[in-house]
């Protein structure tokens, strides 16, 4: 049942040094309030020792607006079979967003991306960044400091041993992005790094061509 636990713990290199276990972002997503931790421990080296646990009292459970997400489950808003939703993700982004993979460090070509626009699910297509707020962090995977208005979930991830660290999901369909560590820059702090995997971009219509006026 957690046979893909295994493969996946070794596909999951170290995003940063710098992480605390923030339990939740407040000021980050306001909106999103259907936060509820997940304990979950990989014993490295264990083979399939692994455990799920759900803790059953979390730190702030509202439940206001959030009817149909199971974060626990990571089933969102919009939801699909597992069949279903390889077959619309395709086998990388399927690992990333429904399995918690993380892409190699610099083969996103959204590292480059700088024009305005927007950043959207690659799994529903909600938008999760304007690209305002993208910044080059150096680490490889496109970094943000702040996500849209309740567009994310943040969830407690305890998955690499003696590492805690901050999942970020899109909210309406809980899909995996990346995580949130403490070593961004101003105005927040934050550094979202996401994987390219994840996102979509949707350059901004009015996006100024050379020579026009
Ligand atoms: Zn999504």
């Amino acid at each position: 049942m957690q046979t893909l636990l295994g493969a996946r713990s070794s596909m999951r290199p170290l995003f940063g040094q710098r992480s605390s276990a923030r339990a939740v972002h407040a000021s980050a997503h306001a909106g999103a309030s259907d936060y509820r931790p997940i304990a979950r421990r990989v014993f490295i080296g264990a083979g399939l020792a692994t455990t799920l646990i759900s803790l059953p009292s979390g730190p702030s459970r509202a439940d206001a607006g959030t009817s149909g997400i199971d974060v626990e489950h990571r089933l969102g808003e919009v939801r699909f079979t597992e069949e279903e939703w390889k077959a619309k993700l395709g086998p990388e982004a399927y690992q990333v967003l429904r399995r918690e993979a993380t892409e190699r460090r610099w083969t996103s070509k959204l590292n480059y991306e700088k024009r305005p626009g927007e950043f959207k699910c690659a799994g529903c297509g909600a938008p999760l960044f304007n690209a305002s707020t993208k910044y080059e962090s150096g680490s490889g995977w496109p970094s943000f400091y702040q996500p849209l208005p309740g567009a994310v979930t943040e969830v407690p991830d305890y998955s690499v041993l003696f590492m805690p660290r901050t999942e970020v999901r899109c909210r309406r369909c809980q899909g995996h992005l990346g995580h949130v560590f403490d070593d961004g820059p101003a105005p927040t702090g934050l550094r979202y790094c996401m994987n390219g995997l994840a996102l979509a971009f949707e350059p901004s219509a009015e996006e100024p061509a050379a020579g026009k006026a």
